[in-house]
């Protein structure tokens, strides 16, 4: 018994003599990640230096990542994530020790452990690496591929558990890290990250970054090519192509506008500028929440400001997400339905009632596709989910979102918005830079809204339980109705569209009958230019449509340069899934095979598992 005694005072002493690193910028959750094989609370990374070379013509990125760690209880290893990453070498300490580490068997979805032998007192570990031309967090835009034609273009997407593809890390939104990057591009090309930004190209190709706030590792991003800086506002400004320069400033005028509703809603912008950066048309979502610079597809640049409720979402996600964050990826919805819920409350602010109704109607219709879709006693339409051995972007449907958004709404209303703004508020403030857990949520919820204000609501039927609840609350838009009944006239008459949004250009599409005839289809097209949108989800809407129709054939070259330039996948599955319904996969196919090549990864797949 002695001996044990010894021994734990002499392990206490030396982790004491270990103790000098600075304290946790915020405790990692405890509970294991299941998308991860990191252990955060066992041996942490908590800073990372990161340097990196942009190969394009291998199509790699290659250099090192160094880690500052903690080891509080003196863990003999620590564990990174990693997947598809060629470790060259990795050294312990300043001084550069080689270091013995180990590399696990590749599992498709997770990628490899890496785990690291610790010395005691290690505190900087040095991972010297490159990426594969394949990684999928990468996006390697050919010249052909961007707006400009003349430099190729990469950017990255880490979201859900692609970062361990291009550096190694502990990949979980458990843990949080603070970051500093030196990234050499080829000269002419400007480099930006999720930190803090030039606005002009560096004659020697090189960029240092800062990002001082604790974020997790999923929200780590960097994006190279020919891109030019725009302000719109104080600490608004938009980055893109110069061909697309002028064009995004416009659509995203009111930026600042936005900041500032958001402030007013639930507390101060915590991290400084806000920019957006539009991509090449391969980035296969509409927006990601990079921290300082949203990530967004230029199918949002539409001439008329029409889809702009994407910077109030990605904007929103600097509360919900960015700032308290899903402790892993099972608790999504506190991320996702947080925003949607967030977002709406911006786009009411800064455009009024009627518009948001509009889009919460549209977003209701979206949350019952999506539930007949999965089954009504699904337990992937549980908000929270359990994913499990399961690529966690399976959760990425719109149950974290719409049915998430739902729920804040109908707590809302259970009160008052002065009472509910207070309790939100008070939630972001006492839980930035943290991760949280449904369970903690609902705790908190109990405690300081339900309890205060004496109120009977049952949380479990929306968060453990299937399907749509009760006492969803269920939008009601006049003015999508009117463009409903527009559709259902059509055989009579064409529609009077004047000042109609594109929302209600969709839904009218959207819901033209079935027995529409191509006369009638071929007419609203010569008055209305629906083959030629420039707006991607009204000539998506068409497509879909006007396919079934028996109006192929003629709008064939049209769709073909739409799935060509668009690389979404959001408006690429329904032209695709409607032509194969149609029996057209053999053009299908061979529109795929040219386009190909500029899809992104995520979009390659989907579109390829469709068309076996
Ligand atoms: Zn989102």
């Amino acid at each position: 018994m002695k001996f044990h005694h010894l021994a734990i005072l002499f392990v206490s002493l030396l982790l004491a003599a270990c103790q000098q690193q600075k304290p946790a910028a915020s405790a990692p959750s405890a509970a294991p990640d299941p998308h991860s094989f990191s252990r955060p609370d066992l041996a942490r990374a908590q800073h990372l230096d990161l340097n990196l070379l942009i190969d394009f013509d291998t199509k790699t990125l290659s250099g090192y990542a160094r880690w500052t760690i903690e080891n509080p209880a003196g863990a003999s290893e620590i564990i990174f994530d990693t997947d598809n990453l060629d470790i060259q070498k990795i050294t312990m300490g300043k001084d550069e020790k080689p270091a013995k580490f180990s590399l696990g068997a590749r599992d498709s979805i997770f990628g490899s452990a890496l785990r690291i032998q610790l010395e005691p007192c290690a505190d900087v570990l040095t991972i010297y690496y490159a990426t594969r031309p394949d990684a999928a967090a990468l996006g390697w835009m050919e010249p052909s591929m961007t707006a400009g034609k003349k430099l190729p273009f990469l950017f990255t997407q880490g979201q859900a558990i692609l970062t361990r593809s291009w550096i190694p890390c502990q990949d979980t939104p458990g843990n949080r890290i603070t970051y500093n990057a030196e990234i050499q591009t080829p000269v002419g090309m400007m480099a930006v990250m999720s930190a803090e930004n030039p606005q002009q190209k560096s004659p020697d190709g090189k960029y240092q970054f800062r990002m001082e706030q604790p974020v997790a590792t999923y929200l780590i991003a960097l994006a190279a090519g020919d891109i030019a800086f725009k302000s719109v506002g104080p600490r608004t400004g938009v980055y893109a192509e110069p061909p697309m320069l002028e064009k995004s400033a416009w659509e995203f005028a009111e930026m600042e506008k936005m900041v500032e509703a958001a402030e007013a809603l639930y507390g101060s912008y915590v991290w400084g500028r806000y920019d957006l950066i539009v991509l090449p048309t391969g980035f296969p979502f509409g927006g990601m929440e990079n921290p300082r610079l949203t990530f967004a597809t230029p199918t949002v640049v539409t001439g008329d400001r029409s889809l702009v409720s994407l910077v109030a979402h990605e904007l929103a996600h600097s509360w919900s997400g960015n700032l308290v964050t899903n402790s892993n990826w099972n608790d999504f919805w506190l991320n996702e339905g947080f925003t949607v819920y967030f977002e709406r409350r911006i786009m009411e602010a800064v455009y009024g009632k009627d518009y948001t109704e509009m889009l919460a109607q549209l977003e209701y219709w979206e949350l019952e596709e999506e539930v007949m879709l999965l089954g009504e006693d699904s337990p992937d339409t549980h908000l929270k989910l359990d994913l499990t051995g399961r690529n966690p972007d399976d959760g990425v449907g719109d149950i974290a979102y719409q049915k998430g958004g739902f729920f804040l709404t109908m707590l809302e209303r259970q009160t008052d918005r002065a009472k509910w703004d207070a309790f939100l508020k008070s939630w972001f403030d006492e839980h930035k830079f943290t991760s949280q857990s449904t369970e903690s949520f609902l705790s908190y919820l109990k405690t300081n809204y339900l309890e205060k204000y004496n109120l009977k609501v049952n949380t479990d039927e929306w968060v453990y339980a299937p399907g749509i609840p009760a006492n969803c609350p269920r939008p009601n838009s006049v003015k999508l109705a009117a463009a409903e009944k527009a559709a259902a006239d059509i055989a009579r008459q064409l529609p009077d569209t004047k000042n109609w949004t594109p929302h209600e250009w969709v839904h009218f599409v959207r819901n033209l009958p079935a027995a529409t005839d191509v006369a009638t289809l071929k007419k609203l097209d010569a008055q209305f230019g629906l083959s030629s949108s420039a707006n991607a989800e009204i000539r998506c809407a068409w497509y879909a449509s006007a396919i079934p129709k028996g109006y192929a054939a003629e709008i064939m070259p049209g769709m073909e340069s739409f799935l060509t330039e668009v690389g979404r996948r959001r408006f690429l599955m329904p032209v695709y899934t409607e032509l194969k319904k149609a029996g057209l996969s053999d053009d299908a196919r061979r529109i795929f095979q040219k386009a190909a090549p500029g899809y992104h990864a995520v979009s390659r797949n989907s579109v390829e598992a469709l068309l076996k």
